[in-house]
């Protein structure tokens, strides 16, 4: 998607810290981290936001996403202590990136508040 933030930096126009990549994911570390660990997780391929994922091959993609998020929790060793995954969607839930992304949050005591 032209102009997309993420799209650059998943096609290395723009430089990133890489977590983990694989064939239809990537993981980088958030720019300007909310916790330790921030990590946010995307699809390669451009979704603007969640309400763009319908079908099967997008329901599998978001699990995958689940799945390397909280793979990575394990590998950062934060996954006894816990950690929060969150999609923001669309301004009023927080999105400010419009290409689909999961936040893996984790090191520090996150409430049970969500906002
Ligand atoms: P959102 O508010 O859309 O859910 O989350 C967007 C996230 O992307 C924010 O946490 C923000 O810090 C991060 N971010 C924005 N621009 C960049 C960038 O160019 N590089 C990286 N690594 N993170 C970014
Ligand atoms: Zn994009």
């Amino acid at each position: 998607m032209k102009g997309c933030i993420f799209c650059k930096i998943i096609k290395r126009e723009i430089p990133a810290t890489v977590v983990e990549e694989d064939e239809s994911l990537l993981a980088i570390e958030d720019a300007n981290p909310q916790s330790p660990v921030h990590v946010l997780i995307m699809p390669k391929k451009h979704y603007s936001t969640l309400l763009d994922c319908n079908d099967d091959e997008d329901r599998e993609m978001i699990g995958k996403m689940a799945c390397m998020a909280s793979r990575i929790a394990r590998n950062k060793g934060c996954h006894e202590r816990g950690f929060r995954i969150a999609i923001n969607v669309n301004k009023g839930g927080g999105q400010t990136v419009f290409h689909l992304h999961m936040h893996l949050l984790a090191g520090r005591p996150l409430s049970g508040r969500l906002g």
